[in-house]
């Protein structure tokens, strides 16, 4: 018989900063294993989801090698079905018994499915968001603070910072090809 208590976290990660590290950090400490699901795995090279669900990996696990915490990475694509999903996400996971989230769609779904629900606070939530983050990189502004340094050096090797301004040009394609968006 497994005894071990499971929790299960989800985000999109676009990408994995220091409030989600905080959280998972707060996590660690109430759960022997946490299921990491990353969310709208299917999505890359957009404006709001930049990166591939294998960098986010790459962001998370470079990030937490130092947290005494046993954790599974596990990418969840959309079903676009909300009725379905968390169905969709235990198809995917191993079983966990608490689910930690903010999002408020998120929670109702668990909480319909008969899971226990945690909130945790949020971190310096002006800047430790994500949609904060990726203007920043757009803006030329500092953003570097505002995430693990693993995740600078992931950026950085998959030159994510040209990436995020070459898909968030306006303009269609052939336009952004001649060079004139
Ligand atoms: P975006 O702005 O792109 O939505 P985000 O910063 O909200 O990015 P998500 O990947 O959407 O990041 O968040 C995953 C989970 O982490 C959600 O439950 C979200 O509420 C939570 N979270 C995000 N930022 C913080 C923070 N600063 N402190 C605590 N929890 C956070
Ligand atoms: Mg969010």
């Amino acid at each position: 018989m497994d005894s071990k208590k499971r929790g299960f976290y989800i985000g999109r990660f676009q990408p994995f900063h220091l409030g989600h590290l905080k959280v998972i950090g707060e996590i660690a400490k109430q759960v022997d294993e946490l299921v990491i699901g990353i969310g709208s795995a299917q999505l890359s090279h957009t404006p709001d989801n930049p990166f591939t669900a294998g960098e986010r990996i790459m962001m998370i696990s470079r990030s937490l090698k130092g947290l005494d915490l046993y954790y599974y990475v596990i990418p969840i694509s959309d079903i676009y079905r909300n009725a379905l999903w968390v169905a969709h996400v235990r198809s995917m996971t191993p079983p966990f018994s608490t689910v930690y989230s903010n999002n408020p769609l998120v929670s109702r779904l668990f909480r319909e499915a008969g899971y226990e629900v945690a909130y945790s606070p949020m971190y310096n939530r002006h800047e430790y968001s994500g949609t904060e983050i990726r203007r920043r990189i757009l803006a030329g502004e500092a953003w570097e603070t505002l995430v693990p340094e693993a995740v600078v050096e992931v950026i950085r090797e998959i030159k994510g910072v040209e990436r995020l301004k070459a898909v968030s040009v306006k303009g269609d394609i052939e336009d952004v090809i001649d060079g004139v968006p």
